[in-house]
């Protein structure tokens, strides 16, 4: 799929895109001619479980969902054992998000959220509503832990993305997040499933002057100010226009190949994939984790957590339930009430 240069012999071989979907992976690329490299992700079964056991109602599931993809296609380029956290906490009906991609694969996630304030048929961004997303990298405990902070006003996760990659890294970045419900009938009754898609592109020229980019708020210069057009790189200006004809019908469409997508996005310009990276949805609670958090507590809290004899725990990330008896949630004789 590269454009051919016959006097280099490691040129990876062309070939015709596969025509096979891969849900829940990871699929990195590059357009060399446009200094192009970004990364589209498919989740299906995942996705899927993840929403599903924690049954949120579809305005909530959508917009987890997003944020899960955000995630994958931000975390998927740890190189290290390490952990990527996206948190959001807002004003909005759904006020608090968290997803946790443990590198290299793992994939888990929970919102709270206020029913009464949920209408059928929300917008993302007026389910977040205002506050900050934040971006936790986490390498282990010996290594320092890098935090990025985003305001949210009212945007959507595509919107906050592209802040931040504006403000803090400096890239051109493009960021497309979609999920969707798929019906399927048969057998008298339907099923139901979440799927998602995403796509993240960033322009790594050479020269970094090339990299410039035009402001996301020129309307924020006081009046008389001269506007400080910025021109942004031809190549630059071609990938974004290719990336907005990106419709979300195709990031989650189960029929087509990530690589059928990327071909029909960058044919022209020869676009080259390598490797998928596969996920999973895995939580990394166990019944030793909760116990020890339980030991960490003050005495006179664990001794509230007693009822009807015994300590329960669920997870909030996989609503696994872990049940103690006050003895083994290290509740002193006497002390429940
Ligand atoms: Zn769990």
């Amino acid at each position: 799929m590269t454009a051919s240069s016959p006097d280099i012999k490691t040129e990876s071989p062309i070939r015709a895109p596969s025509s096979v979907p891969v849900d829940d992976a990871v699929l990195p690329f590059e357009v060399d001619a446009l200094d192009l490299r970004g990364r589209l992700t498919r989740l299906g079964p995942a996705l899927d479980d993840i929403l599903t056991k924690h049954d949120y109602p579809a305005p909530v599931g959508r917009l987890l969902g997003e944020a899960i993809v955000l995630t994958t296609l931000l975390g998927s380029s740890l190189k290290f054992d390490g952990r990527f956290i996206l948190q959001t906490q807002t004003d909005g009906p759904v006020s608090f998000m968290v997803v946790d991609f443990q590198a290299p694969d793992r994939l888990r996630a929970y919102a709270r959220f206020d029913a009464s304030r949920l209408t059928p048929g929300a917008e993302s961004a007026a389910l977040l509503g205002k506050g900050h997303l934040a971006m936790t990298i986490d390498q282990g405990p010996d290594m320092s832990r890098y935090q990025g902070l985003v305001a949210l006003h009212g945007g959507n996760l595509e919107d906050a993305a592209h802040e931040y990659f504006l403000r803090s890294e400096q890239i051109p970045t493009r960021v497309r997040l979609a999920v969707g419900e798929e019906w399927r009938g048969g057998d008298g009754k339907a099923t139901h499933r979440w799927r998602a898609g995403g796509l993240l592109m960033q322009f790594l020229p050479k020269a970094p002057e090339r990299a410039r980019q035009a402001d996301l708020h020129p309307g924020d210069a006081p009046e008389g100010t001269a506007v400080h057009a910025v021109k942004e790189d031809d190549a630059w200006v071609e990938g974004q226009s290719l990336i907005a004809t990106v419709e979300d019908v195709e990031l989650i469409d189960p029929d087509l190949s990530g690589e059928r997508l990327l071909y029909r996005l960058f044919h022209e310009r020869g676009v080259r994939v390598f490797s998928p990276q596969k996920l999973q949805a895995k939580c990394s609670c166990s019944r030793d984790a909760v116990a020890s958090m339980l030991k960490s507590f003050e005495a006179k809290d664990r001794a509230e957590m007693v009822q009807d004899g015994k300590v329960v725990v669920t997870c909030e990330f996989c609503s696994s339930v872990y049940q103690f008896t006050p003895h083994e949630a290290g509740v002193e004789e006497g002390a429940a009430s």
